[in-house]
């Protein structure tokens, strides 16, 4: 059947749009009109022989739709997909029929329609119906579904009246609280407003009546002060030659007038005798040219201007809000825009289009182009805010941005982060349902719990008594609740496990012998407090688990050791003097670098067994009484402190002995150590592979208590002494090293 038999055949059942006719008239193939009027066709044919409940047949609803966004400015991929929105859910074609005669857009377009048509919105709480409006902006990859999808609720809303009352009422409260705020969000006021008064005929059928009576019966004192204002304001305009697009008292919508009055607390004459005008005007420029002629024609109220030119809204609202007083007393609320502003306020997003194409006759956009014109609109308005309350909402939704929203079987939206499972949902529903997850079944089918869920997927979770939740659970749930439960079940669960576990990996750590004597100890107690455990074993069972490791506790048990560790433990009698003693000689000799003292010049010396100076350490001479001439102490040696003066020789280290061969010294030292077999055999054997001479060893160790390991050891000076330090204290079992001086001395 060809465009124009159908336009002859159709023409009593059918009334076409005038824009319909022409394009099917004027269609070029290969042209933007070309897949409009496919697609009419198609889709004519398509719902050829089903109706409305209205008794009109069913074509006349798609035309509407395609109408509806043909006014937005809707590009030809967009009218093509609101003729065909409901052929996939209504009749036998597939989507893959029409991607082959539209291509993938009107495809995607049809698709993403249909997809949300099937979702049943039976929100009851507002928490809920902006989950819906999150789940519609983030299943709608290509805004232009939702767009499709408002026109569709639009049109349905306004044949509304041939359904029964209770479907009535549904399907109000869905517009009202998902469809009419997305609409708002896009920013199509035009759409906003009908579908709010639609909702508010239904929902609230008596003070729509009411509202509606009360303007009709003062319509006629309206129009004379709207008049009179009208003709004021022009007067004034003209002489300071603004040009004026548009002036004229707009009507307020009635659920507008319905909430302001809920919200105010007034009476509808208050609220209905403010006159409402708006003046579209050519530039910003005008705007407020206009504003300053309004501001001396009427008297401003204080506080009640706004300037969503400079500081737009979040949706890309723009305009001068202000509020006069007229001569009669009464309040005039006056918007001024451009057309531009004007564009955007009444088609939101769409406006982009309208504008664009208009600007060149009949040549409309290419899909791609619109398509992400709009993307990118949306975007920008995200970054577009400037109030503080939108800011946050702003905010929250880009929190929101990467969630997948899927249903209960109840039909309650659940948002979940991205890459969420079905144990992810599981958990989120509670704990319990978690832990006892058997399978789950998405879309009525059994599935992987692996598997990632995607928006709009129905998920039930199987539970059963005797499950529970498994390990490898860890290595796909993406949420940190379920994360943390599943930790907290394996913990509480495979409690004697994990406590088995802990000890071993300590064990091996700490070394066997009086291992479980050490676990009973004192010191373990304090490190169990201090990594926040209830009892050593919950701490073993924390090892065992993973949560700490065993370095942890053995370094904090190395350091209450420490702590603990009393002074008078390290007592070691004054050895005799060190056996080093020599002459030193003469400056001429002391050039060639034989002696490593320098001062007290042809005395004898001996280096003093209570504190055992090394070469690298300030040192002191003391004349000794005896016939061994100085003892050379080191700096502040407490055995130094009784001598007088006269008997203090200084004396420093000599620093040019390197050709001698190398003097060694003796040093004591203490080691404590976790009391490990070998431990000792360990230590000698780091000594011996640096060449350290080791004089004397010696192994104390007792009940719940680290090993004492006494060294002593030839060392050339400091600086080894210090690196020795350093390699033993490196050992792991190594709870302590010091050198030992001699009693009380530090
Ligand atoms: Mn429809």
């Amino acid at each position: 059947m060809t465009a124009i038999s159908i336009i002859e055949s159709q023409a009593n059942e059918v009334k076409l749009p005038r824009w319909l006719r022409e394009c099917l008239i004027n269609q070029q193939s290969e042209s933007n009109e070309a897949l409009i009027c496919q697609a009419f066709n198609f889709a004519y044919e398509l719902h050829e022989g089903q109706y409305r409940k209205s008794g009109e047949p069913y074509i006349a609803h798609p035309i509407a739709v395609a109408s509806l966004l043909r006014d937005l400015g809707g590009d030809s991929v967009t009218i093509a997909a609101g003729f065909l929105h409901d052929v996939v859910e209504d009749t036998e074609v597939t989507p893959e029929e029409i991607e082959a005669m539209f291509g993938v857009q009107v495809r995607q377009l049809v698709e993403g329609v249909t997809k949300l048509s099937k979702f049943n919105f039976s929100s009851n709480t507002e928490r809920q119906a902006e989950n819906f409006r999150k789940m519609f902006l983030a299943m709608a990859t290509d805004i232009r579904v939702i767009v499709v999808k408002l026109a569709d609720r639009l049109h349905n809303m306004r044949t509304l009246n041939h359904l029964k009352p209770e479907k009535q009422r549904r399907i109000s409260r869905e517009t009202r609280d998902i469809f009419a705020p997305l609409a708002n969000r896009l920013g199509i006021g035009r759409f906003k407003w009908e579908l709010e008064d639609l909702c508010f005929k239904y929902l609230e059928p008596e003070a729509y009546e009411e509202i509606k009576a009360l303007i009709a019966e003062r319509r006629a004192d309206r129009e004379a002060r709207i008049a009179t204002v009208t003709e004021t304001l022009r007067s004034r305009l003209e002489k300071l030659n603004v040009k004026v697009i548009e002036l004229k008292g707009r009507p307020k919508h009635l659920y507008g007038i319905y909430q302001k009055m809920q919200r105010q607390q007034k009476e509808f004459s208050q609220i209905y005798d403010i006159a409402a005008f708006r003046i579209i005007v050519e530039s910003n420029e005008e705007c407020y040219r206009s504003l300053a002629v309004v501001h001396d024609a009427f008297k401003p109220i204080p506080g009640r201007f706004k300037d969503y030119i400079g500081l737009p809204k979040p949706n890309r609202y723009q305009s001068l809000h202000t509020t006069v007083v007229g001569s009669n007393g009464r309040p005039i609320e006056v918007q001024i825009r451009t057309m531009e502003m004007h564009q955007i306020a009444e088609y939101g997003i769409a406006a982009h289009w309208k504008y664009k194409e208009t600007g060149s006759s009949n040549q409309m956009l290419s899909p791609e182009d619109s398509k992400f014109a709009w993307l990118r609109q949306l975007l920008e308005w995200q970054k577009d805010v400037n109030d503080a309350q939108d800011y946050m909402e702003n905010v929250k939704d880009n929190l929101y941005e990467d969630d997948v929203y899927v249903f209960t079987p109840d039909g309650d939206v659940i948002p979940l982060a991205h890459g969420a499972t079905p144990v992810d949902f599981a958990y989120r529903i509670h704990s319990e349902v978690g832990n006892h997850m058997k399978g789950a079944r998405v879309n009525g089918r059994w599935s992987v719990l692996s598997k990632p869920l995607e928006n709009g997927d129905i998920v039930e979770i199987v539970t059963q008594k005797n499950s529970h939740p498994s390990l490898d659970w860890l290595n796909f749930v993406v949420s940190p609740t379920a994360r943390t439960r599943i930790r907290q079940w394996y913990k509480r669960s495979h409690r004697n496990e994990n406590i088995a576990r802990g000890k071993e990996l300590l064990e091996k750590e700490m070394g066997k012998s009086g291992f479980d004597s050490l676990l009973k100890s004192e010191p373990m107690q304090i490190v169990t407090q201090r990594c926040n455990y209830h009892s050593v074993d919950d701490m073993l069972a924390a090892l065992g688990y993973g949560e700490i490791t065993q370095n942890h506790v053995v370094n904090r048990l190395r350091d209450v050791v420490k702590e603990q560790q009393p002074v008078e433990e390290i007592k070691v009698s004054t050895e005799e003097d060190v056996e080093i003693s020599n002459y030193i000689p003469h400056n001429k000799e002391k050039q060639k670098g034989k002696s490593p003292i320098v001062g007290g010049e042809g005395m004898l010396y001996h280096i003093a067994g209570c504190c055992k100076p090394l070469p690298g350490e300030s040192i002191i001479g003391v004349v000794t009484l005896s016939s061994r001439g100085i003892s050379i102490h080191r700096q502040g040696c407490h055995n130094v402190e009784q001598v007088p003066g006269e008997r203090i020789i200084p004396v420093n280290w000599n620093d040019g002995t390197e050709e001698t061969k190398p003097l060694t010294y003796p040093v004591d030292i203490q080691i404590e150590a976790m009391d490990r077999v070998g431990v000792l055999k360990d230590i000698l054997a780091r000594l011996s592979d640096r060449g350290v001479n080791i004089r004397n060893a010696g192994v104390r160790t007792g009940k719940n208590k680290p090993a004492l390991i006494s060294l002593s050891l030839d060392i050339r000076d400091r600086q080894q002494l210090e690196y020795i330090f350093q390699r033993i204290k490196s050992m792991s079992d190594i709870l302590n090293i010091r050198r030992v001086i001699d009693s009380g001395d530090r």
